[in-house]
């Protein structure tokens, strides 16, 4: 019986290179509260990203929800139904109504198109999702929201170092936001980072994540605790030396899928833009109906081989309960949405798949009659 294989490995250096860290946790006896750790790989990460200022937090999910009250945003911003839950849940927590409009049929990321005839009198912001890390058409996500005085927060919960050729894609929008999860290309176990376009911004984020104090007897919002630990922080020094090695055996995996599978009939590879530099963070394959299986039957078919794809995403946020009653919830408004979450099966990716790993699974995916 051969090992089974997941979608996602996380990136674990050998835990020798991490004992001399916690030595130093130890030693000096921060645990948390804006420690050395948290201090350093704020710095390494701004100068890793490419970008100016950047407050690190707790988790993604704590990130987007943070940066909605960084902003101030209310009443309804529009974002995709097309996104992991923590994306609309991020707006429900905050008392915000999600919009949701359809996605690009060729990118799956919000489509332009179609988001000013969702302005309404009560829209304050656009949230949209860098979707597998392929970024989304910011200058005309920017072009509306500059129109319509619409503040923009991106997800870029798959989007760690993913450039454009005017630098980090992070840059983009009011706010970015990162994922650290241990799923996720870069991790910190659990983490993520508010990408922020100036220090007052991130003063203000780093206020707000601690409780809203700017000293000890002065308290300046309803802040929340979304510190990431010092552990955390010395997991991602540790991780970020580790990371571009990662990012090439990533690259590795993902041409020996587009080499074996391009040419099977009924089967498309999504890729980023040309001239993106992507991250490779998932394999996405879209199913179609020229294929001998359907969707569903070919993600069961891989897990009777031991090998676990996921069908990211599904099912669609709309048809959540929490989510369902409402308008832009509407199913036939979000065809393309809905036939992505019909098609799409992300294949394992991760710096430790082997070619012949890969192999065994085009293998399996090209051998249908
Ligand atoms: C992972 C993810 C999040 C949540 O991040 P956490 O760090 O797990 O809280 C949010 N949005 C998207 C699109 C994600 O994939």
């Amino acid at each position: 019986m051969t090992k089974s294989i997941y979608v996602a490995q996380p990136l674990l250096p050998p835990i020798e290179e991490f004992i001399p860290y916690l030595q130093k946790i130890w030693d000096n006896k921060i645990l948390t509260n804006g420690g050395p750790f948290h201090q350093q790989l704020e710095e390494a990460l701004c100068k890793y990203l490419g970008v100016k200022h950047l407050a690190l937090l707790s988790n993604g999910t704590l990130g987007l929800m943070t940066a909605l009250q960084g902003l101030r945003v209310q009443g309804e911003v529009i974002t995709t139904p097309y996104s992991f839950v923590a994306t609309a849940h991020s707006l429900l927590w905050n008392g915000i109504r999600p919009v949701f409009v359809d996605v690009d049929p060729g990118t799956l990321n919000l489509d332009p198109g179609k988001i000013e005839a969702a302005i309404t009198e009560s829209t304050s912001a656009i949230m949209p999702v860098h979707c597998y890390g392929h970024p989304c058409d910011v200058d005309a996500i920017q072009k509306i929201a500059d129109k319509h005085r619409l503040k923009v927060i991106y997800d870029a919960a798959h989007a760690f170092g993913v450039r454009d050729t005017g630098g980090s894609i992070l840059r983009h929008g009011d706010l970015s936001v990162v994922s650290f999860h241990a799923t996720k290309v870069f991790n910190t176990f659990e983490g993520g980072a508010i990408i922020c376009p100036d220090a007052e911004t991130k003063q203000h984020i780093d206020y707000l994540k601690n409780f809203g104090f700017v000293n000890e007897t002065t308290v300046v919002a309803a802040g929340i605790n979304g510190k990431m630990s010092e552990v955390n922080a010395a997991f991602g020094m540790l991780q970020l030396q580790h990371i571009d090695r990662a990012l090439s055996e990533r690259q590795r995996v993902d041409a020996a899928y587009r080499a074996g599978l391009e040419s099977v009939r009924g089967i498309r590879c999504l890729r980023g833009p040309p001239n993106v530099q992507v991250n490779y963070a998932y394999f996405p394959i879209l199913v179609g109906p020229e294929y001998a299986l359907c969707r569903d039957a070919l993600y069961q078919r891989l897990k009777d081989e031991g090998i676990h794809g996921r069908r990211y995403f599904y099912p669609l946020i709309p048809s959540f309960p929490m989510y369902r009653e409402l308008p832009s919830a509407a199913l036939d408004n979000l065809p393309c949405a809905v036939n992505a979450a019909e098609k799409v099966l992300c294949l394992p990716i991760y710096p430790a798949l082997t070619t012949d790993e890969v192999e065994r699974i085009v293998h399996i995916i090209a051998a249908q009659p």
